[in-house]
């Protein structure tokens, strides 16, 4: 599960999130939606650290990341992270992209890695592309690759950031589709996201963003049919 409590972000007199306070509990798949500049990517760089918040906390699987003492490292292991670019090594095959962050940040050993990282790649049906280089790959592979990568890291939670925005539009429904399976399996994600058809068939909840802070949330059918603030209504009459 993730909790986030009260958790503030400026850039030096630019408050970009000003109090944000929302869970995904575990099994749970939560959508952010708003518009552009509206702190979502920061949002999710600050649950696993990549942004030191200014203030608030944030609990990922019982542990408070956000806590000093922490050892960063080990917290951000349990948090898968997917962004919209995919930043796969070029130099590397799938293989070794999914198996290179197992053998040096978890210590596995080769066969053990792969093991890890073949059944990751077959999970995301690219079973067949083990072997290829990403320059190889299409735009949805190569963003697949990347989330076989996270899994391998066996996370407690997957956040996404746009994850199909970089994509040509045929290439979306594999990555979305994989997305909506390890849902159905029970993974708990925070997704980032403008496809608001996989808002509403896939999310348990949906919370609109705006202005740093969280306008409203609820079920994808409240908030994406019938939302109650004005600024939701205007975002999505330009969205849909
Ligand atoms: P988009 O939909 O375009 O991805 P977003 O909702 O993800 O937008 P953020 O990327 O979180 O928005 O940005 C929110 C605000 O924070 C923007 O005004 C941005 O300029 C500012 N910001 C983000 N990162 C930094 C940074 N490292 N330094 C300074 N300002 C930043
Ligand atoms: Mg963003």
């Amino acid at each position: 599960a993730i909790e986030i409590r009260g958790l503030r972000k400026s850039f030096g007199d630019n408050e970009v999130l000003s109090g944000i306070d929302f869970h995904v509990d575990a099994g749970e798949v939560v959508c952010v939606i708003g518009p552009s500049g509206s702190g979502k990517s920061t949002l999710l760089r600050c649950v696993n650290l990549l942004e030191e918040p200014s203030a608030g906390t944030v609990r990922v699987a019982g542990a408070e990341v956000t806590d000093p003492d922490i050892d960063i490292d080990a917290a951000r292991r349990r948090i898968g992270m997917v962004f919209q670019s995919f930043n796969l090594f070029p130099h590397l095959t799938a293989l070794g992209n999914v198996t290179i962050a197992q053998r040096k940040v978890l210590k596995r050993d080769r066969a053990e890695a792969e093991r890890v990282a073949r059944a990751n790649l077959e999970r995301v049906g690219l079973a067949d592309k083990v072997a290829e280089y990403p320059g190889r790959l299409s735009g949805g592979q190569q963003q697949r690759v990347a989330i076989a990568r996270a899994l391998a890291m066996d996370p407690r939670v997957m956040l996404f950031d746009e994850p199909t925005s970089a994509l040509d539009p045929e290439l979306v429904g594999d990555v979305l589709g994989v997305m909506r399976e390890l849902a159905e399996d029970g993974m708990t994600m925070l997704v980032v996201t403008h496809e608001m058809s996989f808002a509403r068939e896939v999310a348990d909840r949906v919370v609109f963003m705006d202005g740093g802070v969280v306008v409203e949330e609820g079920p994808p059918s409240r908030v994406l049919d019938d939302p109650e603030h004005e600024r939701t209504r205007t975002f999505l009459a330009r969205v849909l």
